[in-house]
């Protein structure tokens, strides 16, 4: 007797029949005696096992019951049903942990359509949910295609810190990490908190970007890429944002802005077209779902596309490049700008974009992911290459429909002096950065490299609304249960 996931029983299909098999699950509903539904969290579909209930004793039958987790031995036949090849005739049972119907009735459990935010509110029993596991499964596909893209094109995943001693980052605010005991911190002469005898002899913080490492990396092993952990403590209580969320961050040597925007188009094709492939079932829900909210949305808010078009549409188009300051001149004559219907007005150029531009630009006027370049340098990191204008560095965005920015990357400034001096005109220290300007000091080069949010990508791929039901357990301000 072989033990199988509900999913390779089912892909097996007639093959399997009269096979003689052990499944194990959680029953999702246990129907006239008869028929329980049963998912054993490895793909979208149940497996129906089939009860003749004169064979087993009431006692048993009763503890079949929604959520609880059995094992079944049994003999695979067809099925008469339809939607399924094949199901499960049960001879012996054995109830792993039952689940009281009345607890169950409480929970997301119970067999009806919860809202995401009853789902959020139970994180710890989402992933029996259809939605849930379906997300779980395509983020576990995405993590795995952007190491095989990486891992096939001669990149090198390194693991940068997680606590990092450098404040000069300047991408986030950041949490403080201290062994301190908070109702007796030490005071130095100032009367200021002494972080030299802090456990690490300095102030320390979450690292809320594996950049400035993963380049000095990349100055040793050409192409990296580091995927990990990242913590910011800012308190946009957005639908994008995280305080904890996944970053993949790949950095190469000898790379300008051109190639690393061709990296970041390609990758991101890669990852999307790698989910399509491999994530059928998954996908045919996601978009069932995605299809089904947007007949409850009003009419001007609605998708044009389901949410296999809109995969498909990013994977055929290629992306639209422009500068900064063409986008500028496009959202200044915009109608929203004109009629007043931004909440940041775009009046110079010079002004930061908010999502709301973002999302005209790529919703409204091109209707493709865009990417623009050549920022501002007073609006952008210390570490991004001046350009020959002295006014724009050599940033890049890729702007995603329904996301904005889903990856900001840059070309570094490689140059010593210019580096130096624009550390000083952004006030970032250049003592605390000592081994980040080495790297420019023994054999420079040109290089390049950009990151992207994990969560933001399966975002667009599940056609799910908010960051917090992409993630296990979310981490945002004012929560963190579980
Ligand atoms: P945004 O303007 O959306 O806050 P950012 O400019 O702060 O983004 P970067 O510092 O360039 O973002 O970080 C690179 C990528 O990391 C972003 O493109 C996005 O995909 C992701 N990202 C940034 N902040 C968050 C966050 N708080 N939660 C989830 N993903 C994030
Ligand atoms: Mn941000």
């Amino acid at each position: 007797m072989k033990v199988y996931s509900i999913k390779e029983l089912l892909s097996k299909g007639k093959n399997a029949l009269h096979e003689e098999v052990i499944v194990k699950g959680w029953v999702r509903s246990f129907r006239s005696n008869q028929f329980i539904s049963l998912n054993d969290g490895s793909g979208q579909n149940n497996l129906q096992i089939i009860i003749n209930y004169s064979q087993f004793d009431t006692n048993t039958l009763k503890l079949i019951t929604t959520a609880s987790a059995i094992r079944v031995d049994g003999v695979v036949a067809e099925s008469k049903g339809a939607g399924q090849e094949i199901e499960v005739v049960a001879n012996k049972l054995k109830i792993y942990g039952h689940a009281n119907p009345d607890d169950v009735q409480e929970t997301i459990l119970q067999p009806k359509r919860h809202s995401l935010e009853k789902l959020r509110e139970q994180a710890h029993l989402r992933f029996r949910t259809n939605t849930f596991a379906a997300v779980m499964r395509v983020r576990n596909s995405l993590s795995f295609a952007i190491h095989q893209y990486f891992n096939t094109n001669g990149f090198f995943y390194v693991n940068t810190p997680i606590i990092t001693g450098s404040d000069a980052e300047g991408a986030g605010e950041m949490f403080t990490v201290t062994n301190f005991d908070l109702d007796n911190l030490p005071k130095n002469e100032e009367g200021k908190t002494d972080y030299s005898r802090d456990f690490f002899a300095k102030k320390t913080n979450l690292t809320v970007s594996g950049q400035l490492e993963a380049e000095a990396a990349a100055m040793g092993l050409g192409k990296v890429y580091t995927f990990g952990p990242t913590f910011r403590a800012e308190n946009s209580n957005t639908t994008r944002h995280l305080a904890e969320f996944w970053m993949v961050e790949p950095e190469v040597a000898f790379y300008d802005l051109e190639k690393d925007i061709d990296l970041a188009e390609d990758f991101l094709k890669y990852c999307i077209q790698y989910v399509v492939d491999n994530c059928k079932d998954d996908l045919d829900f996601l978009n069932k779902r995605f299809e089904e909210e947007q007949k409850q949305k009003p009419k001007e808010e609605r998708s044009e596309q389901n949410l296999y078009e809109k995969l498909e549409f990013v994977l055929k188009n290629k992306f639209i490049r422009l500068s900064y300051t063409e986008a500028i001149d496009i959202l200044k004559k915009s109608k929203p700008n004109q009629k007043g219907k931004f909440k940041y007005p775009i009046d110079e150029w010079g002004a930061d974009l908010q999502s709301e531009h973002e999302r005209y630009l790529v919703e409204k006027h091109f209707k493709t992911p865009v990417v623009l370049f050549d920022y501002p340098a007073k609006i952008k990191a210390f570490y991004m290459r001046l350009n020959d204008d002295r006014k724009t560095v050599r940033a890049m965005d890729v702007l995603f429909p329904g996301i904005g920015e889903i990856i900001g990357g840059s070309q570094r400034e490689e140059r010593l002096d210019v580096l130096r001096q624009k550390m000083k005109d952004l006030n970032v220290d250049e003592k605390e950065l000592w081994w980040y300007l080495d790297t420019r000091k023994f054999g420079t080069v040109p290089h390049a490299g950009f990151g992207l949010g994990l969560e933001r990508l399966v975002l667009f791929v599940t056609g799910m609304g908010n960051i917090r039901d992409v993630i296990p357990f979310p981490r945002t301000p004012n929560n963190a249960e579980f």
